[in-house]
């Protein structure tokens, strides 16, 4: 077989076989096809596309290029959930405590915030030394002894799709349906979880800037899983203003144990949907209806809390600061509204670039990052502001960090005169039935 030929038959349109992908995907982890093919047949998808088809075969084939978990050992329904990432999305502390609450098994791997968006290994950081670098032997044990475990990705996952995402990132060939699901669902099917839950992002702080664009990729991802025989959903929510009014590590933190308090916002909202769907794809409870309610009962019965602080205690860290909450950073700047009229805009993206500015993010892969560095925010969109109101305040642990922050974050909304249409929270719910529009 011969990559040039693989190349040409997808730059005419054509549709590449189980072989074809095979011998690409091979190369890519072997680093026998050398980068510039590898990037002109990534280019070729990109334009030309996938069937369901060549996009499943690529999914398995990445799948395939590294270990899939066998999760067996925990002995009941194991669930992972998967967001596709944004800002100030602190779901999951929230929803792997109230799934295991309820005895289900959750074993989540999670990744590390780049660029704009946040990661829940970072978040979770936050906590004095919990052990975000499982061993296998410690995820067993922290599954039996909780329920949970949540851990960085380790390198034996899907290693094709590490070569190839490096390569898409540098390329401009990140932005391909076909290419995105088959990246996440790789590492989601070599999880070995037998309910995966996806969380699709819209709006300008998401992959997906439309919601029609995300819900394409919502429903290519769910026919990937239930073809590798999982149970599988998706929820389409939006990213058109961060999920909450924090970005930044210990003050998102906080929010989600707001959350876990009882505190109903956004957040609130999109875990318990993501979590009523799970427990009917375990068959906990026969409808949404009762999902949604045994959310509510397993947060306000203390239950979720407890279980967090389990979860924290069985892998090292030091639970306290569930009682004390997290700190911000040592130095904080308010800012004010300079005149009056209704939020029309946030821009999410450019909150998650604050962040980073105060040093709470990471431009490269292995920087370092502040966690006590974030944002609040003190606008939600359609509040009306008065001039002189307070639009948010950063922390940083240095003064110079604000220069740069607080420019990008002036100008991260705008004003109108009257109130917009703000997008759905959670716009589609896909199934493998089909969509459902909310
Ligand atoms: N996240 C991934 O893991 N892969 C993509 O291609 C995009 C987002």
């Amino acid at each position: 077989m011969n990559i040039i030929d693989i190349i040409e038959k997808k730059k005419k349109g054509g549709k590449l076989n189980k072989e074809e992908i095979d011998f690409f995907v091979k190369g890519a982890t072997k680093a026998s096809i050398p980068d510039y093919q590898l990037a002109a047949l990534l280019m070729a998808i990109c334009l030309k596309g996938m069937n369901d088809e060549e996009t499943y075969q690529l999914t398995s084939a990445m799948k395939n290029s590294g270990q899939v978990l066998d999760l067996s050992f925990a002995g009941g329904t194991t669930v992972d959930k998967h967001s596709t990432g944004g800002v100030s999305d602190t779901v999951t502390p929230v929803l792997i405590s109230v799934l295991a609450a309820n005895g289900l098994k959750v074993v989540k791997m999670s990744g590390r915030g780049l660029s704009h968006t946040g990661g829940t290994i970072d978040k979770l950081e936050s906590i004095k030394n919990f052990n975000t670098s499982l061993t296998k032997e410690q995820i067993i044990n922290a599954v039996k002894q909780c329920g949970a475990a949540i851990t960085a990705q380790t390198a034996d996952i899907a290693p094709a799709d590490k070569a190839l995402y490096a390569l898409r990132d540098v390329t401009g060939t990140v932005d391909s349906i076909p290419l995105i699901a088959s990246s996440i669902m790789s590492k989601k099917l070599s999880s070995g979880a037998d309910i995966i839950m996806l969380d699709v992002k819209y709006g300008s702080g998401a992959f997906m800037k439309n919601a029609q664009d995300a819900v394409k990729l919502a429903r290519s991802m769910v026919k990937i899983a239930v073809k590798d025989g999982k149970k599988c959903a998706a929820l389409v929510t939006s990213m058109q203003q961060p999920l909450t009014r924090y970005a930044g590590c210990n003050v998102e933190m906080n929010s989600a144990l707001s959350v876990l308090n009882g505190e109903k916002n956004d957040l609130y909202i999109v875990a318990k949907e993501l979590c009523a769907t799970i427990f009917m794809l375990a068959n906990k409870t026969d409808s949404l209806i009762l999902g949604r309610k045994l959310f509510d009962d397993t947060i306000y019965s203390g239950d979720a809390l407890e279980k967090f602080k389990q979860i924290i205690t069985c892998q090292g860290g030091e639970s306290e600061v569930l009682k004390t909450g997290f700190k911000t950073a040592r130095y904080q700047k308010t800012l004010y509204a300079d005149k009056s009229g209704y939020i029309e805009k946030i821009d999410s993206a450019a909150v998650g670039k604050t962040v980073l500015k105060l040093g709470g993010g990471r431009e490269r892969k292995g920087d370092r990052i502040d966690h006590a560095a974030g944002i609040e925010l003190n606008i939600r969109l359609n509040d009306y502001v008065n001039k002189g109101d307070i639009v948010a305040t950063l922390y940083a642990s240095k003064e110079s960090k604000f220069t740069e922050a607080e420019e990008i974050i002036k100008n991260c909304y705008s004003l109108s005169h009257a109130p917009v249409i703000a997008d759905k929270l959670i716009y589609a719910a896909v199934t493998k039935k089909g969509v459902q529009y909310l």
